[in-house]
């Protein structure tokens, strides 16, 4: 027993130990605030102070939910049986599995993907004559989440829209309602929503999931938005044990809702909280905690707290400016290869505000064998938005390549549908032709509608041969974009669009330096076919990359903190405005502080932006950073950045670069492979798993029985799968 109380210092103890009522652990990074929850569970437990059905403890994510279980029956040294530790997802799906009718929902309802949302909204659009090109669906379930996150519903919405733009949203928001009514189906938000409506209205139910969350404990409480609250104080009843965990300085998800409020008010939420807060830091050392503590205390909006460490020493912290993020990758690179004498490569991350940026690291990281995992996304040259513009690169350069006609001839949507593709590929079979051929002809029978669509699709690529002569390949990228209409298709300006457009321009961006180093686009799309083919996804001792976002929580000996620069850190969506500016200093100092031992921050001085070289400027927030708290270790002869002008030599004193694939012919597409019962997969394949829900094969291993799918759901993340076990379906 004393095992759960020893190896905690005095206020730790005191928050696991805290008997009944409301309690708050407000403390800065690394301070075991996740770990006081994990004990506190595995006190209760071993003093019977709870049963383990009267445990619910709520996670940020599914795989933080899994370590915690583990930890808490290691303490224990048994299983924890019955309680419930997830997301305030997968709670409030429980709820409504358990007792659908209450939420008027049928027995077996579905949950809408992501995919489905955009389909009924697409149609709704179609029903009302608008044009989804004017109003991309993904913009509107945008402002509808973000409304309902704010505790908004749609016939409130309804009633308080004055301007026509609302009240158009309204419409078409209803009529998504109705869509998913008449499909049996719920989206992500409507499961929050539901259960707290369940609960509200059904005492009965409320009163069981009350008894269920006697003890109720939160994590990241900082992140919580107004649905969620609202369901934490319905199931807060009699002893109102509540145990609230967070650090007002890592809220970092205000775009998805998170009220800060709840935690900085949190004594008036709950009345008779007491408040613990933890100031030793057990993770990083002294230099790392001094750089991180700087710059957050240049928030205004915080409740404040000082953080020590007792571990002497470490390492300085360091900045390095290199002169673009080729050589900010390899710098990079170059210091893991070094680190790798004393930590493992598991144990390090390169961090970032966007998910474009993954593509240098991963270049220079794959070039050098050095094992590596994009966490939180798929991997940059897998996305389909930059799948889809290399298919219309591919068309460009092989007028006839089927795979990619078929993947990109409706994308943008242009009216080309499966009744299309089934009359080419009959008249491609009857004259023993390509597809493409086929389609070319125009065949007699195809709809007028297609046939416009048709021929107007190879007027661009046609278009798109001749510019080849006379522009640059950046350019002629920057142009087939634009002409295909793949950029106008992430038009707006939630994260999500402008996460997808900043990879667009970091393909064309990679075409314009592939061209500058003297690759012809064959050559690249060649080596990229290669680059794909490379999948050390697997790899159990791997560098992490991933955003900040994803980072929350997590902690590793050697953190890179890239792009330290104005424009993605803070974010160029995001500067301006106070509020939005200290979340994105809130986001770095959750970046600096997952660091144990070695952290680092970079800076490139210029980077591609569509297929010109813009100069860069170092973050502002170095500002906040006294020089003493960091160790300046740029190269000092940079050559100033010009535009269209690439850095030519080696990083001094880096090691040698290995050299790149050679370029082959190219493989079309990955090979397809064969399970136990005949089904073959392949890499790309759209697929859906009961639990998991859709997902995408990023790749295949072994054959036969032994066939397994490296599979990445769209909500549960990244699996290894058995085919033939984990009953997957193709979609
Ligand atoms: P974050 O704000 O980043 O979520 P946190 O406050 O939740 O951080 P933890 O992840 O719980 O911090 O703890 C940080 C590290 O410090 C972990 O490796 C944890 O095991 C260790 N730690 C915390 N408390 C102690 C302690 N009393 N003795 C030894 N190690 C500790
Ligand atoms: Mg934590």
């Amino acid at each position: 027993m004393s095992r759960l109380t020893d190896d905690l210092n005095d206020p730790q103890r005191a928050a696991v130990t805290h008997g009944t009522g409301p309690l708050l652990v407000l403390a800065g990074a690394g301070s075991g605030k996740t770990r006081v929850l994990t004990y506190r569970i595995a006190y209760l437990l071993a003093n019977d102070k709870a049963r383990d059905t009267e445990i619910t403890a709520v996670t940020f994510t599914n795989k933080a939910a899994l370590e915690m279980r583990e930890r808490v029956e290691n303490l224990l040294g048994q299983p924890l049986r019955g309680g419930f530790v997830g997301t305030f997802h997968r709670w409030s799906l429980e709820i409504l599995r358990r007792d659908p009718e209450a939420a008027g929902l049928p027995r077996r309802f579905v949950i809408a993907d992501t995919d489905e949302q955009r389909q009924m909204i697409k149609r709704e659009l179609k029903k009302l004559g608008l044009d989804p090109k004017e109003h991309p669906p993904r913009a509107l379930l945008g402002r509808i989440s973000g409304l309902v996150n704010r505790g908004a519903s749609q016939s409130s919405f309804a009633n308080g829209s004055s301007d026509s733009q609302s009240e158009l949203l309204a419409t078409i928001w209803k009529g998504y309602e109705a869509r998913k009514k008449a499909a049996g189906a719920v989206d992500f938000d409507d499961m929050l929503v539901l259960a707290r409506d369940v609960l509200k209205s059904h005492a009965e139910i409320r009163s069981r999931i009350q008894d269920r969350a006697r003890w109720l404990l939160v994590d990241e409480f900082q992140d919580t938005n107004a649905l969620q609250m609202d369901l934490l104080e319905l199931v807060l009843a009699g002893e109102r044990n509540l145990t609230a965990v967070g650090d007002e300085d890592q809220s970092i998800y205000r775009w998805r809702g998170a009220e800060m409020d709840n935690i900085l008010a949190f004594e008036r939420h709950f009345p008779g909280s007491s408040v613990v807060k933890l100031e030793e830091n057990y993770r990083s050392t002294a230099p790392i905690l001094a750089a991180s503590g700087a710059l957050i205390a240049a928030n205004q909006r915080r409740r404040g707290k000082t953080l020590f460490t007792s571990h002497e020493g470490g390492e300085d912290v360091r900045l390095y400016i290199g002169a673009d993020e080729r050589a900010e990758a390899r710098w990079v690179a170059d210091r893991f290869q070094e680190l790798q004498r004393r930590h493992s490569l598991g144990e390090m991350a390169v961090l970032m505000r966007t998910n474009a940026q993954t593509r240098s690291f991963e270049e220079e990281l794959t070039r050098r064998h050095m094992a590596h995992r994009v966490v939180g996304g798929l991997r940059f040259w897998q996305r389909a938005e930059v799948k889809d513009a290399l298919a219309y690169l591919r068309l460009v350069i092989r007028a006839d390549d089927t795979i990619a006609f078929e993947r990109v001839v409706n994308v943008p949507t242009r009216g080309i549908g499966a009744a299309t593709i089934d009359i080419l590929r009959g008249h491609a079979d009857h004259d023993g032709t390509t597809m493409v051929e086929a389609a070319r002809r125009l065949p007699a029978e195809l709809a007028p509608r297609a046939r416009i669509s048709l021929e107007r699709f190879f007027q661009i690529l046609d278009e798109a041969r001749d510019k080849r002569a006379e522009l640059d390949p950046g350019d002629l990228v920057g142009w087939l974009l634009e002409a295909s209409g793949l950029l106008a298709m992430y038009d707006g300006d939630s994260e999500e669009k402008t996460a997808r457009r900043e990879n667009l321009q970091q393909l064309a961006a990679a075409v314009a330096e592939a061209a500058q180093r003297g690759q012809e686009l064959e050559a690249f799309l060649d080596a990229i076919a290669l680059l794909e083919e490379h999948d050390d996804d697997d790899a159990p001792e791997a560098i992490t990359l991933m955003t900040l976002h994803a980072a929350k929580g997590l902690e590793f000996d050697v953190v890179e903190l890239a792009g330290f620069e104005d424009g993605l850190l803070p974010h160029a969506n995001s500067r301006d405005e106070p509020e939005s500016l200290e979340e994105e200093r809130r986001l770095a100092y959750v970046g600096m502080t997952r660091a144990r031992r070695w952290l680092a921050m970079t800076v490139a001085r210029s980077r591609f932006l569509f297929g010109t070289r813009v100069p860069t400027r170092p973050s502002r927030f170095l500002v906040d950073l006294p020089e003493d708290r960091y160790t300046d270790v740029s190269d000092t002869a940079l050559p100033i950045p010009a535009a269209g002008l690439s850095e030519g030599g080696r990083t001094a004193g880096g090691l040698p670069r290995r050299p790149r694939p050679p370029a082959r012919r190219a493989k079309k597409a990955a090979a397809t492979v064969i399970d136990e019962t005949g089904q073959g997969w392949r890499p790309g394949d759209r697929i859906r798993h009961g639990r998991f829900g859709t997902g995408v094969v990023l790749a295949c291993q072994g054959t036969g029985p032994r066939l397994k799918l490296v599979v990445f759901f769209d909500r549960a993340g990244r699996k290894t799968l058995v085919p033939t076990i984990a009953k997957l379906e193709r979609l």
